[in-house]
């Protein structure tokens, strides 16, 4: 047992995870957050190349870019984030919970956000020797990138020719090369792609080079060895299903076309107090299933937890611009606004 007692622990780096763990460091409780996986963004790495209409204020935007603001707000105030931490097993013992992951580690916490949706999704990876551990091969499906750490890079990506063309699309005008290697006969329409791309159909990814930590060069089945810098693999995914247990306790649960959520009220507050669900694993009346329910949902979990901590916190949170926990930084930001 870790000897520290969190004020809560948020299970899922996910949207709803993320924002549950920006907004409880606004009321400055103490956080551990638990992701499942390697990865922050739980499903947003999915459609991180497309773009996004349905949140308010970031209308327009890519997936990506709302996932590493997300990141990034997740750990503006300190939050610890442990990753390859897989909840099976939360107990709980008068007021306070124990939180147990797949290594028999347990954490121990006054409250419990679950974000941890129904699953966790692994990448489909390259079935070659020595296929993972480089700082340069991005499994896309479960890895949020950053589209502007690509400029002048040589980007190899593979895959399926429907996700390259609009991964290729979005990097050629920044990136040096992009290089795009499918086992497919063909692209439905190369006239999107500028001079910059190349392509290679009915074609495999049959060695990586390794040197230390990065791929050196890439062996293609048709004999091509190619020096790239980054490599971008999109094989699709696999889900792992493992229920969390609950022990001592009973969640009162829904079954909803063939899928179980845990039934929550619309503030987040479950059957169970000071366990509170946030995002797609709760159910409710009247609840949407996107990125706008999931931050919202997360900032009342984040209010919820703090009254149950304290109940003479009030509920309102204030605003930002009257809350004083981002006075400083907020300063020095507005002086350097327009550099
Ligand atoms: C293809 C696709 C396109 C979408 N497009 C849009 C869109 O355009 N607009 C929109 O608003 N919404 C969209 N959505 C929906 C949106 O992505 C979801 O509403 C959102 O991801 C739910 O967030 P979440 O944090 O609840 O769950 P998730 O995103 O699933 O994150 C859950 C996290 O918890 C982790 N986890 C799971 N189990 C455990 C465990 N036992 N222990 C620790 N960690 C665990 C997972 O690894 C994951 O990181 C789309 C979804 C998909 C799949």
């Amino acid at each position: 047992m870790h000897d520290e007692k969190y004020d809560v622990v948020i299970v899922g780096g996910g949207p709803s995870g993320l924002y549950s763990s920006f907004s409880c460091g606004v009321r400055q409780l103490k956080i551990k957050l638990l992701e499942a996986r390697a990865t922050l963004g739980g499903r947003i790495p999915l459609y991180q190349e497309q773009l996004i209409w349905d949140v308010a204020g970031s209308q327009g935007k890519l997936g990506s870019e709302i996932a590493n603001n997300l990141m990034s707000a997740a750990q503006h105030f300190p939050a610890e984030i442990t990753f390859n931490q897989s909840v099976t097993k939360i107990s709980k013992t008068g007021r306070d919970f124990v939180i147990t992951t797949q290594d028999d580690t347990t954490y121990a916490a006054k409250t419990v956000i679950l974000a941890a949706s129904s699953g966790i999704i692994h990448p489909r990876k390259l079935k070659i020797e020595d296929n993972d551990g480089f700082d340069n091969l991005h499994y896309i499906a479960t890895e949020i990138i950053k589209f502007e750490d690509y400029i002048d890079k040589t980007v190899m990506i593979y895959g399926n020719p429907e996700s390259l063309t609009e991964y290729a699309i979005l990097l050629q005008k920044i990136a040096k090369t992009v290089i795009l290697v499918t086992k497919k006969s063909h692209f439905n329409d190369i006239s999107v792609f500028l001079d910059n791309v190349i392509i290679y159909t009915n074609t495999d990814i049959e060695v990586l080079k390794r040197n230390k930590l990065v791929v050196s060069e890439v062996v293609l089945s048709n004999g091509s060895r190619l020096e790239v810098s980054e490599i971008l693999v999109h094989l699709g995914t696999k889900y792992e299903t493992k229920a969390i247990s609950f022990e001592n306790f009973d969640v009162t649960m829904l079954d909803q076309n063939g899928h179980s959520f845990i039934q929550n009220n619309p503030d987040t507050s479950t059957n169970v107090k000071g366990l509170f669900v946030v995002g797609s694993l709760g159910a409710y009346e009247g609840k949407a299933y996107n990125l706008a329910a999931c931050l919202s949902e997360a900032t009342k979990a984040a209010t919820q937890a703090a009254i149950y901590l304290d109940d003479t916190v009030v509920a309102e949170l204030r605003v930002s611009t009257h809350n004083e926990i981002f006075k400083p930084k907020s300063q020095v930001m507005r002086a350097n606004y327009f550099n």
